[in-house]
């Protein structure tokens, strides 16, 4: 059984919620993973143009004060993203973590400005950072998700710590191809692909499935976004692959987890708008285990998941990840008092 700190935040306090917070650190003693003078990587997510309900900076700049308390050096980071937005590639991405207020510690994109840079983990396409570093702090804003039922501390790790073409096995069943349409015959992708799996032909530029591996990043090259790919896997296949790659990406790596359970939004903060919130916040979170945070959150915020998306079976990701060992269902529950 697997412990769950949990700080309240339905109730009344007379201390500030940050002092509050570092004493939910201190009592889980999440901070035991740092080593002096070397740095930790926080994975979190910079939210997306338009949307405000991603975790405060507030509460992450808090987090990295105490990180440099222990004489270790913390930065940010996440990775570029599928979809067309800020994210999508690792300059705009920056450049929105500095517009939503994470410019107090150094930023980096784990897997590289056009989101190519990664290892091959067992099945997993690891962003390359994720690949090398051996300790990090995951922080994760815990709400509804269009395709997994809810996103958490998986969801954060599995996808959020895998590179563009990783991202892509878990939403597609096939590679990228390129749209005549919109095609310029530019050949920007021509030169950039390292595998010559771009093509020039009678039929114009193409991409030879053979030999593309699925990278994406001729995504990121192509100036008229004419490189796409489609979102056909089923909700549980993508959860599988989130957990898998959960899996991998943890294997012998020290990961303490704090989870935020407010602001819950039917979707992720990847869509550019606010959404309504579908429960009232409870808490913060936090443990060394990713299945038994996402799995205590769900059960304190059930009825409202379960109603969003009736059609999907948000415990598939929870049973994968335990079956593939990344952690355990089972849990007990610690309350940080204030
Ligand atoms: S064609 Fe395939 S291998 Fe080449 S850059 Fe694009 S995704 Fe990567
Ligand atoms: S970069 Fe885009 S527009 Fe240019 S050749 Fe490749 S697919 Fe066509």
């Amino acid at each position: 059984m697997s412990t769950v700190y949990f700080l309240d935040l339905r109730k009344k306090y007379k201390t500030n919620v940050l002092v509050r917070f570092r004493k939910l650190i201190d009592t889980a003693g999440g901070l035991k993973i740092l080593k002096k003078n070397t740095s930790c990587a926080i994975k979190t997510h910079f939210g997306e143009d338009g949307n405000v309900n991603f975790v405060s900076p507030l509460y992450i700049r808090y987090l990295t004060d105490l990180i440099k308390e222990s004489d270790s050096r913390p930065f940010l980071t996440d990775t570029t993203t599928l979809y067309s937005g800020r994210r999508f590639r690792g300059e705009s991405h920056l450049e929105l973590a500095k517009d939503h207020g994470f410019d107090f510690v150094p930023v980096v994109i784990a897997d590289g400005v056009y989101g190519d840079e990664f290892v091959k983990v067992n099945t997993s396409k690891v962003a390359r950072l994720f690949a090398t570093i051996d300790r990090f702090v995951c922080v994760s804003h815990f709400k509804g998700h269009l395709t997994c039922g809810f996103g958490g501390a998986l969801k954060n790790v599995g996808m959020g710590c895998s590179s563009k073409g990783g991202k892509l096995d878990m939403h597609s069943l096939s590679k990228p191809e390129i749209d005549q349409e919109t095609c310029t015959q530019c050949l920007q992708c021509y030169g950039y692909c390292a595998y010559e799996a771009i093509k020039k032909n009678k039929q114009g530029v193409t991409i030879d499935r053979m030999l593309c591996t699925g990278c994406c990043g001729c995504m990121s090259i192509c100036p008229e976004h004419a490189i796409k790919f489609s979102w056909d896997v089923a909700s549980t296949d993508t959860q599988k692959g989130i957990a898998q790659c959960t899996a991998d990406i943890i294997k012998g790596k020290d990961v303490f987890y704090i989870n935020f359970l407010i602001n819950i939004t039917p979707n992720c903060d990847c869509f550019p708008t606010n959404e309504p919130t579908i429960a009232p916040d409870v808490g913060i979170l936090c443990s060394f285990d990713p299945v038994a945070i996402d799995q205590a959150c769900y059960d304190m915020v059930k009825d409202a998941i379960d109603q969003l998306h009736p059609e999907i079976d948000p415990h598939e990701q929870l049973a994968f990840a335990q079956e593939f060992g990344a952690g355990k269902r089972e849990y007990e529950i610690k309350i940080v008092s204030a």
